[in-house]
């Protein structure tokens, strides 16, 4: 399956963590590193005042089901340190499973595709580097084309 993954790191060293989170999940044996964006430097996302982000999107290959896979990802946040305090407050990292495949996911800890991905420009825009062409199995139109959208 090919898996779409958004980080995002707005506290300490913020490139480290967004590399450092890249690294443990590539060195998973379950988990393919296929491609990776740019690393851009992004406003943050709702109404809380915190410094910037440095968001990135990658594109892995894995055969785990996406709850397992969501479970790699919380693990490598605890890892690097993750305090969860008030929702989209700041953080070492973040990871969220954007896409897996074109299936859809809906379990009470797992929404898939990402249920808010369409009205955040920065996730579009580090998607539409890397897979323009991919099909959002829910509204069922190219990533760029959702991105073009919402510009
Ligand atoms: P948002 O999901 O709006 O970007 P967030 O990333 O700040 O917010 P978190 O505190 O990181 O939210 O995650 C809270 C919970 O969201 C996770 O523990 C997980 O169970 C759940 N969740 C649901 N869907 C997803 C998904 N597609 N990817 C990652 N976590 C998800
Ligand atoms: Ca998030
Ligand atoms: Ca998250």
């Amino acid at each position: 399956m090919i898996c779409y993954l958004g980080l995002g790191s707005n506290l300490g060293n913020r490139e480290e963590n967004i590399k450092n989170a890249i690294s443990k999940l590539s060195s998973d044996p379950d988990i393919l590193l296929k491609t990776r964006s740019s690393m851009i430097e992004t406003k943050p996302y709702g109404n809380i005042v915190q410094p910037d982000f440095i968001n990135s999107v990658i594109e892995i290959e894995t055969d785990i089901p996406a709850e397992n896979l969501l479970s790699k990802c919380l693990t490598v946040e605890n890892e690097l340190g993750r305090k969860r305090n008030e929702k989209w407050g700041p953080r070492t990292i973040d990871i969220d499973i954007l896409f897996y495949g074109e299936t859809t996911v809906n379990l009470k800890q797992l929404t898939v595709p990402h249920p808010d991905l369409h009205n955040r420009e920065f996730v579009l825009h580090s998607l539409n580097e890397i897979c323009p062409d991919f099909i959002h199995p829910v509204f069922n139109k190219k990533i760029e084309e959702i991105y073009l959208e919402l510009k």
